[in-house]
């Protein structure tokens, strides 16, 4: 633990995977005196104060953000212009509000009408995650070695941007900036497709009549198995993020669209080198993930 923590009083709205991942390598890096929470079931409540992942529970976000000089706000982003308005007037002079969200332009659009002057918006997300969900789920690792993605609106103040940073180089992460937009439009590729593509296979093989389905089951080492995992992601987040990055999603499916139907061409009229080409091109992809430290 440092002397002085870098947030006094730092408030949780939500805490599933990534807000009690946060709250824990928070802690684990000594970065808030107290950590509030708010969850909106009882249920999740409980189970926060089982496990002992903050150091106050709170049933209303109203009542989690009072005095907070930091606001994470961790649940899915079709949320987000509620919960801003809850906790909107609560909020302390100076304090930071951020977030988690897997779509950023949607915290400008929905978050920043409701924060008062005085109030700075620091959106972030941490690129990391599993397909788990609930506090149950989270881990003070989560975002080791991970990037986590700062997208400040033009005109915000340099030193609330700089806390921000702090804090998840505290958690671990390697940070970028970003503008929100560009963010919606790289993450529509990186990630909410391949999340969208998932959902599709695995929905088209529950499609297939049931002996099929069975060994489809059975077979799964053969590629299958790792739609699924990415597929088994949760529901409510996912809905939220295509709801919300709409154009950059569709722009990309297009692309997508397009290389799948050259694909299908080459698999019709036999074109052995047009795969070929393709697949040698992925695999050196693959590769430079590795060698990131990505992978
Ligand atoms: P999660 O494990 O399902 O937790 C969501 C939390 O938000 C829970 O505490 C839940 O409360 C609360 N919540 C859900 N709907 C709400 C609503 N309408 N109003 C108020 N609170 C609500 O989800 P997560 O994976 O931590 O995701 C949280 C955020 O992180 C999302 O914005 C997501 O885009 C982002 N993110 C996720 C990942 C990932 O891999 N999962 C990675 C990076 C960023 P109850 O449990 O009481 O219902």
């Amino acid at each position: 633990m440092s002397d002085k923590p870098l947030f006094p009083r730092v408030a949780l709205i939500g805490l599933g995977l990534i807000g009690s991942s946060l709250s824990r390598a928070m802690r684990r890096a000594g970065l808030a005196g107290h950590i509030a929470g708010h969850a909106r079931t009882a249920v999740t409540r409980a189970k926060v104060v089982e496990l002992g992942l903050v150091d106050s529970v709170h049933e209303s976000a109203a009542a989690c953000v009072g005095g907070a000089d930091l606001v994470v706000i961790c649940t899915p982003v079709g949320s987000y212009a509620a919960v801003a308005a809850e906790i909107g007037k609560h909020l302390k002079p100076g304090a930071i509000v951020s977030d988690v969200g897997s779509v950023k332009e949607v915290v400008v659009r929905d978050v920043g009408p409701h924060i008062p002057a005085g109030v700075h918006l620091v959106p972030a997300h941490p690129v990391a995650g599993t397909e788990h969900s609930g506090p149950e789920s989270g881990f003070a690792e989560l975002f080791d070695g991970r990037w986590t993605i700062v997208t400040p609106p033009s005109g915000t103040d340099q030193a609330a941007i700089d806390k921000i940073v702090a804090l998840w180089r505290g958690c671990g992460s390697q940070i970028e900036i970003m503008e929100p937009g560009h963010h919606d439009l790289v993450l529509a590729i990186t990630s909410h497709l391949p999340h969208l593509i998932a959902y599709c296979i695995v929905g088209t093989a529950t499609g297939l009549e049931e002996t099929t389905q069975r060994e489809v089951i059975k077979f799964s080492a053969g590629g299958f198995r790792d739609f699924t995992r990415i597929a088994a992601s949760d529901p409510i987040m996912w809905r939220d993020v295509f709801l919300n990055n709409r154009e950059a999603v569709l722009e990309m499916l297009g692309r997508f669209s397009e290389d799948l139907t050259a694909l299908q061409r080459a698999i019709r009229w036999g074109d052995g080198d047009k795969l070929q080409d393709v697949f040698t091109r992925t695999r050196a992809i693959r590769r430079g993930i590795i060698d990131a430290k990505q992978a």
